[in-house]
């Protein structure tokens, strides 16, 4: 075990990938090039495309470590991850199955282009995967908190599933970060985070996480290396700088999602709040349930005017900043579907998906008060 294993996250997170060494500075060096001479030695960084300089190291390092893997891997989006990880687990002929209501552009990938090259894939809630398995299934893919409804999945469901078929789970969780759920530890084959969202947490980054084992990790580089969508240099030091306050950052928002999903609920005008401290049931894998939640308002509300009218809330389809945020799934998130299919996954005009940031929560209270106050004067 090394010495950065035996500490803890908050630890793990300021000194895990630091180059703790004599004459270097505090903070590592940008690679600026794009190759390196290597002398013909192995393990040398040759060319910034294929992961291998010392930015990715540092951070690979790190995202590794959150997850208690043998290895991380960094790409250039969320969507180049679940790409590159689904490109390399499956091939023509096999069967992926996907939670349903998962996030609009992991179907959209499965439906238009896996499809392309004769990539079968198919939709069910977790309580029905065991029955939705087939012969030629090679993964199950779930997220640990679902998007849009931000609802904890049941871990027993897609482990029994995974059992039954022996295929790999794989598990993107993005909207719960590692400092709330670390799937590899219960059972999960591959983890894949978003990581635009909170693991850079500040909404000026786009770039993508994967962990795993190693000898699925290689089978993932040696694909992505063809593919290309690894992250660049420059986006590991940033990543690398975001990922340092990650642990405050996930203590605060999971902090203010509580108080805000459960004075949001008894709000005029609010039908119903969906965030994990609501639901009242035991959900051990999943520590607590960040600032993600879905609220679904009653059908006199406006909802658009309701976003417009919001003083603190930027109406904007990306969640994990430091600023809160919301979005209508209908028109952003789930948007190339067709009404029949979204309104069938409870999709409609009145759902809107919060990311509570980092602000004190009587303030954002206020402000959707405020709001929703023309509803109860009529
Ligand atoms: N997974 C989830 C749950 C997401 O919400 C998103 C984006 O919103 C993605 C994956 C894709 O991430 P990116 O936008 O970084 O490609």
């Amino acid at each position: 075990m090394s010495a950065n294993e035996s500490l803890n996250l908050a630890s793990q997170l300021q000194h895990v990938g630091a180059q703790h060494r004599l004459g270097r500075g505090l903070v590592g060096a940008l690679e600026q090039s794009v190759t390196f001479a290597t002398s013909h030695v192995d393990d040398l960084p040759v060319y910034a495309r294929l992961s291998n300089t010392s930015n990715h190291a540092e951070v690979c390092a790190l995202v590794a470590a959150l997850h208690h893997a043998e290895t991380g891997l960094v790409f250039s989006s969320g969507m180049a991850a679940i790409h590159a990880v689904l490109c390399s687990l499956l091939k023509p002929g096999d069967h992926i199955l996907v939670q349903e209501n998962c996030y609009g552009s992991t179907q959209g990938l499965c439906q238009k282009i896996l499809s392309r090259w004769g990539i079968e894939s198919s939709f069910a809630p977790l309580d029905e995967w065991e029955n939705a398995l087939k012969k030629n299934t090679r993964v199950l893919f779930f997220e640990s908190i679902s998007n849009p409804y931000c609802l904890p999945q049941k871990l027993s469901q897609a482990l029994a599933a995974r059992e039954k078929s022996g295929a790999l789970l794989v598990c993107d969780n993005t909207f719960a970060s590692p400092v709330n759920c670390t799937p590899l530890l219960h059972g999960v084959d591959v983890v894949i985070e978003s990581a635009t969202k909170y693991l850079n947490g500040h909404s000026d980054l786009v770039c993508g996480a994967v962990a795993c084992e190693q000898s699925i990790a290689e089978k993932i580089a040696a694909n992505a290396m063809y593919i290309g969508g690894f992250l660049s240099t420059s986006g590991c030091m940033q990543l690398l700088k975001g990922l340092r306050t990650l642990k405050v950052r996930m203590n605060a928002h999971n902090e203010n999602g509580r108080r805000f999903a459960a004075e949001a609920s008894n709000m005029h005008g609010v039908a119903k709040v969906y965030h994990g401290s609501l639901l009242g049931e035991s959900n051990s894998w999943i520590k607590d349930f960040s600032g993600m939640m879905a609220i679904r308002f009653e059908n006199y509300v406006d909802v658009p005017k309701l976003l417009g009218n919001l003083k603190l809330v930027s109406d904007v389809p990306s969640l994990g900043g430091t600023e809160t945020t919301a979005c209508m799934p209908w028109w952003t998130t789930n948007r190339w579907m067709t009404e029949a299919e979204k309104r069938a996954l409870g999709i409609d005009e009145q759902l809107v998906r919060f990311s509570i940031g980092l602000e004190d929560v009587n303030d954002l209270l206020a402000d959707l008060r405020c709001a929703l106050q023309v509803y109860t004067l009529s």
